[in-house]
């Protein structure tokens, strides 16, 4: 059957819809596509991201997209209470935390074409419906959603000259979200053909204490589930607390004809790096590597480099090491997903260090000018991260206040910067009533406020200053040192305010450094205080612990985590 090789437009003659982008070559990229079944939060992402690990490892190219069944355009207007951290790319788009899981375990920066929601796939299809791209057809989930959908893996896999997109179905199997998102890949398979698209099926085990045993039926039913939309697993991977067994691994493959050996154990592990070690122990990626016909394109002497890193890394993870505590402030502390590109940073920067780090969450509407020298009397070093509104910033200076005159490690980010900036010309500056116009409009000193030219825009997550922009650093200074003495580094923002250029003067005179700028406008992004008057006093504008990566741990972080260490005489 010949298939129509339309690009994008609908037409009278045919049923099929299949929009393939200009020039798109079947077998050049092959298919990995990740479910979930059972239950939520099963780490579709990490799953996925691992096994693609390993498969770039081989030399492959690997690109990977997270599909999104919510109506939201981009995760920037999300709660982080209720969804975890909105992770920003380096090209500005603001996605789920997963992003961030696929960004640290590849090493590999990403885009908006990694990332596509229900919302942008309903958003392009009206907007072609408008400009009469459907040529009198009545605009349908099927052909039309599901062909929208399998255009943008295919565009993807064409932009990025991938062997393999790693598909990340977000949700569970049955959820009416992403639905068209399964019949999509159903029917891309079909469309590229036998050996191109390998299904993944995450599902779970459950062990309920009464019993002391593990139980299979829900992951049957889960598959089963899967099966309804015409889609049979290739690979099944068993999430459960204990490594799951023999026993049950053949029970689920007899009841969903997938060879045993396809049926992986993915029990928790005390670090998520050392899942790609587990997945290649058992032969995982050689079986996808298999089923894809990918062996011709491997290389077994890049992936022996690869490997031998990655162990050396996850061998420090698991080494006995000092301790060293670090207090982290912030009004999510209740909600760990919120800061978990904080919480890797800070771990990526401990093995670096070869110290095990202890985060102390500081919920700072508890902090009063009584009680911070004792809660901050236990830590090493302190981290004021990014946030958004008044709630527990008095507490967050106080915080720095004490940092500041201690002599404790600290580390700011984003707010945690503009934070250091008031505390500064308050308590330094004298400067009582300075603040930020995000926390009191009426200032006398608006030491943080609006970016001047993005003054005159309005609206709710339009008019954040967002992505990758590239940051001037001083010679001669801490930041300097810290980023291997290069003059220019490109870091990703996302923020609103900043430092009011007309103070600047008056806070270096004061003993303030602004080592890192806009290289153009007077944009303050990196604030230190010299080594001569605390140890580590170190700030950004910008997000650092979104560019930290297990073997390229971020610099402002290692230092934090080194100068901790040596506080505490570790
Ligand atoms: N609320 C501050 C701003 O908008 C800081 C933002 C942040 O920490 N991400 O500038």
């Amino acid at each position: 059957m010949e298939l129509l090789q339309s690009v994008g437009k609908s037409t009278d003659e045919s049923e099929f819809y299949t929009p393939y982008p200009a020039g798109y070559k079947k077998d050049k990229t092959k298919f990995v596509v990740v479910f979930g079944t059972v239950i939520s939060g099963l780490g579709k992402g990490i799953f996925s991201s691992s096994l693609a690990k390993l498969l770039k490892d081989k030399g492959l190219k690997v690109s990977p997209i997270k599909l999104e069944g919510y109506l939201n355009i981009d995760s920037g207007t999300l709660n982080p209470f209720r969804h975890g951290e909105v992770f920003v790319l380096d090209d500005g788009m603001e996605t789920d935390m997963d992003l961030g899981t696929y960004e640290r375990v590849l090493d590999q920066n990403l885009g908006r074409k990694n990332f596509a929601t229900s919302g942008q796939i309903y958003s392009t299809i009206l907007n072609k419906e408008r400009a009469g791209d459907y040529l009198g057809r009545d605009v349908q989930m099927i052909p039309h959603v599901t062909g929208e959908v399998k255009l943008r893996l295919r565009e993807l896999a064409m932009n990025t000259d991938a062997d393999v997109v790693f598909v990340e179905v977000g949700g569970t199997v049955g959820d009416i979200e992403n639905s068209f998102y399964i019949e999509a890949l159903r029917e891309l398979s079909y469309e590229e053909g036998p050996g191109q698209v390998c299904f993944a099926c995450l599902c779970y085990i459950l062990a309920p204490p009464a019993l002391g045993e593990q139980k299979s039926k829900a992951a049957q039913l889960g598959i089963k589930r899967l099966m309804e939309y015409g889609i049979h697993p290739d690979v099944i991977a068993c999430r459960a607390e204990d490594e799951v067994g023999l026993k049950v691994r053949e029970k689920i493959s007899l009841f969903t004809n997938v060879p045993v050996e396809c049926v992986f154990s993915m029990h928790d592990l005390s670090s998520i790096y050392l899942l790609p070690e587990n997945m290649r122990a058992e032969g995982l990626d050689d079986q996808v590597v298999e089923q894809l016909g990918l062996k011709d394109r491997c290389d077994a002497v890049e992936e022996e480099k690869h490997r031998i890193a990655w162990q050396a890394y996850v061998e420090k993870i698991q080494a006995e090491k000092p301790t060293v505590r670090i207090g982290v402030t912030g009004k999510y502390v209740s909600l760990r997903d919120s800061y978990a590109s904080i919480i890797k940073a800070i771990e990526h920067s401990g093995i670096a260090n070869e110290v095990e780090v202890e985060i102390v969450w500081i919920e700072t509407t508890d902090v009063n000018e009584e009680n911070v020298d004792e809660i901050l009397g236990g830590v090493d070093g302190i981290i004021v991260p990014g946030g958004f509104g008044k709630r527990g910033t008095e507490g967050k200076i106080l915080c720095i206040e004490h940092a500041r005159k201690t002599g404790l490690p600290y580390l700011g980010i984003c707010l945690g910067f503009q934070m250091a900036v008031i505390e500064f010309a308050r308590n330094v500056c004298g400067l009582a009533d300075a603040t930020s116009t995000e926390l009191d409009p009426e200032t006398t000193h608006p030491v943080i406020s609006i970016l001047p030219d993005q003054k005159l825009i309005e609206g709710l997550g339009g008019n954040m200053r967002l992505g990758g922009q590239d940051v001037q650093i001083t010679p001669g200074t801490i930041a300097y040192d810290l980023y291997g003495q290069k003059e220019q580094i490109r870091q990703r923002f996302r923020h609103r305010y900043e430092v009011d250029p007309s103070y600047i003067e008056q806070f270096e005179a004061a003993g303030l450094v602004f080592s890192g700028r806009h290289p153009e406008h007077p944009i303050m992004q990196v604030l230190e205080l010299p080594k001569k008057m605390h140890p580590y006093f170190v700030a950004a504008q910008y997000h650092p612990e979104l560019t930290s990566r297990p073997l390229n741990p971020q610099p402002m972080f290692v230092g934090l985590i080194e100068a901790a260490k040596t506080r505490a005489g570790k």
